[in-house]
């Protein structure tokens, strides 16, 4: 820990300067422990499905078995590197956010058709789960976005929802103006999200159930990648949820910028 200047008296004008200058060193000492957690946690997590895919090869080498063996070996290789990549893809994309590398290009589109299109991209996986996707709001809706930024957040977003809930259950996304603020809402039917952890799930590798998440296939950098989106257009995203009771994330975007 760096030392802190001496504050003799905090109501002079060399007072005021030292309780400034300790301040910053601790925003400073603060940033750089962040930028440590994270680099550990990635390691951590890079390092994960390598060693599974090194011990999957290993022992499979030590077999001698049928060729449908190996193509269950190879199965759980290329799934094990999928996760890589997937991890590997969003570390870059946070990389080049941190680096104000990405633009934002705002252009108007229906919001309607925009998400439709989008919910269709994830159906696939809603229906491996027998879960059902309702679109509900004004059609006539139009917005002025990022939306390649926008489809990123939503995909995320509903990508969870199907994730965490169960099968069989519903996932509702509505779309509404209220004032100048567009939202889009996505509730499902799943666990919930305990109330002190939800400012939380928003930060990098953070997960409510690691071993749970790390099972369902997440890597805790979904919902960063989602708020980044949103607040690069001057939007935010919150999320409103009791435990058992399924949770609620709302994209909010000024209306018709
Ligand atoms: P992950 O890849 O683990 O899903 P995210 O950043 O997308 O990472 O989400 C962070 C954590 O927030 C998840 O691990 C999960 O614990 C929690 N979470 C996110 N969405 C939901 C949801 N719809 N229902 C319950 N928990 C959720």
């Amino acid at each position: 820990l760096q030392e802190r200047l001496p504050v003799i008296n905090a109501d002079d004008e060399l007072g005021h300067l030292a309780c400034t200058f300790n301040q910053m060193l601790e925003r400073i000492e603060k940033s750089f422990a962040r930028l440590k957690q994270f680099t550990a946690d990635a390691a951590h997590e890079l390092r994960t499905p390598l060693t599974a895919i090194q011990s999957i090869g290993e022992v499979s080498l030590q077999e001698n078995k049928d060729a449908a063996y190996y193509r269950n070996v190879i199965g759980s290789m290329l799934e094990e590197n999928h996760r890589l990549t997937q991890l590997v893809d969003s570390l870059l994309f946070l990389s080049r956010a941190d680096c104000e590398r990405i633009k934002v290009s705002k252009e108007p589109f229906s919001l309607f058709s925009f998400i439709e299109k989008t919910v269709e991209l994830i159906q696939p996986l809603a229906e491996e789960k027998n879960q059902t996707i309702l679109l509900e709001g004004d059609r006539r809706l139009n917005l002025t976005a990022d939306k390649n930024l926008l489809r990123e957040a939503l995909l995320n977003i509903l990508d969870n929802a199907i994730k965490y809930s169960g099968g069989g259950t519903t996932i509702r996304v509505r779309f509404e103006r209220i004032r100048h603020v567009t939202q889009i809402s996505v509730t499902d039917q799943g666990p919930g999200i305990p109330v002190d952890q939800q400012e939380k799930i928003f930060e990098r590798f953070y997960r409510v159930d690691k071993a749970r998440s790390r099972e369902i296939g997440g890597i805790g950098l979904g919902l960063a990648i989602a708020r980044w989106t949103v607040r690069a257009q001057g939007g935010n995203i919150r999320v409103i949820s009791q435990p058992e009771a399924g949770s609620t994330f709302i994209i909010e975007l000024p209306g018709e910028s």
